[in-house]
């Protein structure tokens, strides 16, 4: 059985605790690959590499770690078909779909290019007479990445490319489903030039997670994954005086006013709802039918669903492929189960269809009369299910959306350019799209979700990124004509 190992110092490192995740190949069901996990004293070992590159990495110039990015960059833009292989291998993504992944994580390599630009302080010459003020960013350590199983290229990216571009050296820890990226990309940044010790990867899970969130060492953690979990990240990391940001699950509302174009809309719900079976912290999950759009729009998606094409990520046709594990297909598939009992009505069912054998397969679905205090309404299903819920008015589908426990993404789709600026005035929700299903921000703006999204104050990436990996120092400084000196004992003044 292969084995995944850790990497550190530039180096993979076998892992010494005896203990292994499974790795299986979801388009299959089989076991391909065991990952050892971290224990304690592997953590500290990763921690202290990262501790010593520390002190070199911060004072290597910004030309000299841009270099390293934009190598980087081309290293991965040359391998973007073998990263992409490994994604739908572990995770069972189809192609296509892991190449949308890494392009997305690439954009978040090329901002961090800019590294010069985006380091840059202020000053204030004259503040008080022959006094300037100035400020500037510093790096602030060892800090750590945890990572969710359904962008193993894209998330760490998402955190990585910032975090070392701005100085800090990095440890991270990839979700144990899909762990074979990450060494595959440790290995292209060390192709680019990256000094031992600068990024680290630790596999494993709670027991890594956990010597992550007390290490004396690490002094900031992003999390992105589950709610419950990021709760936990968030209020254990800062309890450790730690930084933390930490994103959690979603629920996405797409709202269908009655005057929108209903086939582009339907085009719209299909793809963002079933696109990755489901599991995207991004993906729609309910269609809010305003007045009438709804028995149009049951219509249009239904008559989408026999024509996608499931399958494994190795069948050039197939356009949505397995979900992560057997256990959470069976979760997703109860919903569906469930949803009759409880006042719904389940239009396609996606348990009957015919599915390749083995794998964690589990087709489109549709229910219909989808209502909160519903277990298919209230929760994050994370799969290929998508809800329809009916109201009669804007308002109605607003107070829906605001009242949701998560606000991660939403969109509106309409023609009435007025209605849409309204939405974005009132919706309570981190990210929008208007006539856009998956508003998934550009790299240099910044992702997050609002209220049981996210945890923290800092957004990721982009400018937010920036921020949350650097923290500022401002200097007052004067140099003074000897010939004017005095003492003075009252408080300093700007004069
Ligand atoms: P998860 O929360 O199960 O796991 C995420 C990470 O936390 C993994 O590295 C895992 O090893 C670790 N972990 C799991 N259980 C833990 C525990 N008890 N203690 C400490 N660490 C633990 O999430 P997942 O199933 O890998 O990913 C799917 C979830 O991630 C969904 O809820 C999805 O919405 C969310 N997600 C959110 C975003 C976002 O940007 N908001 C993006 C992608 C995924």
């Amino acid at each position: 059985m292969r084995t995944i190992n850790h990497w550190i110092n530039n180096a993979e490192v076998s892992s010494t605790s005896g203990n292994f995740g499974p790795v299986y190949n979801p388009a299959t069901g089989e076991q391909q690959a065991q990952v050892g996990l971290a224990s304690v004293s592997e953590v500290d070992a990763a921690v202290a590499a990262a501790k010593e590159a520390f002190a070199t990495w911060r004072s290597a110039s910004l030309s000299k770690r841009a270099e390293v990015m934009f190598r980087f960059h081309e290293l991965v833009v040359q391998n973007r078909d073998k990263i992409a292989e490994l994604v739908s291998i572990e995770h069972g993504k189809v192609p296509s779909d892991a190449a949308g992944e890494l392009a997305r994580g690439i954009e978040n390599i090329e901002f961090a290019c800019g590294i010069p630009q985006l380091m840059k302080g202020s000053f204030s010459e004259q503040a008080s007479t022959g006094v300037d003020v100035y400020s500037i960013r510093q790096p602030l350590g060892v800090v750590a990445g945890i990572t969710p199983f359904n962008f193993p290229a894209m998330v760490p990216m998402w955190m990585f490319a910032n975090a070392i571009a701005t100085g800090n050296t990095f440890i991270l820890k990839p979700s144990e489903k899909d762990p074979s990226v990450a060494l595959f990309v440790a290995d292209l940044l060390k192709q680019a030039g990256l000094p031992d010790g600068v990024f680290n990867i630790v596999q494993g899970d709670k027991v890594a997670v956990d010597r992550i969130l007390e290490h004396p060492d690490i002094a900031a953690v992003s999390f992105v994954g589950s709610t419950p979990i990021a709760k936990y990240i968030y209020s254990t990391g800062t309890a450790n005086g730690k930084r933390v940001q930490a994103l959690g699950g979603a629920k996405n509302h797409m709202i269908v006013l009655p005057d929108a174009d209903i086939d582009m809309a339907a085009d719209a719900a299909v793809s963002a709802g079933y696109g990755s079976a489901g599991e995207r912290c991004m993906a729609i999950s309910v269609v809010v039918a305003v007045g009438d759009a709804g028995d149009k729009l049951v219509d249009a998606i239904s008559a989408r669903l026999p024509k996608l094409k499931v399958g494994p990520g190795t069948d050039p046709d197939a356009e949505m492929g397995p979900l992560i594990t057997r256990e959470h297909r069976d979760k997703v598939a109860s919903y569906i189960a469930g949803a009759p009992g409880e006042g719904a009505t389940v239009v396609v069912d996606g348990r009957e269809n015919d599915l390749p054998e083995g794998g964690f397969f589990l087709a489109p679905s549709l229910i219909d009369n989808v209502k909160p205090g519903m277990k298919a309404y209230d929760d994050e299903i994370f799969g290929p299910v998508l809800s329809i819920t009916r109201v009669d008015t804007y308002e109605e589908a607003v107070k829906l959306i605001n009242d949701h426990q998560y606000g991660n993404g939403t969109a509106i789709f309409t023609r009435d350019g007025g209605a849409a600026r309204q939405f974005q005035f009132d919706i309570q929700v981190g990210m929008v799209g208007i006539n856009v299903p998956i508003p998934v921000p550009v790299a240099y703006y910044s992702f997050g979700g609002w209220k049981a999204s996210l945890f923290g104050d800092a957004n990721m990436y982009g400018p937010a990124g920036i921020d949350f990996y650097t923290r500022t120092k401002t200097v007052t400084s004067r140099w003074p004509d000897p010939a004017t000196s005095s003492v003075d004992l009252g408080f300093p003044q700007t004069r």
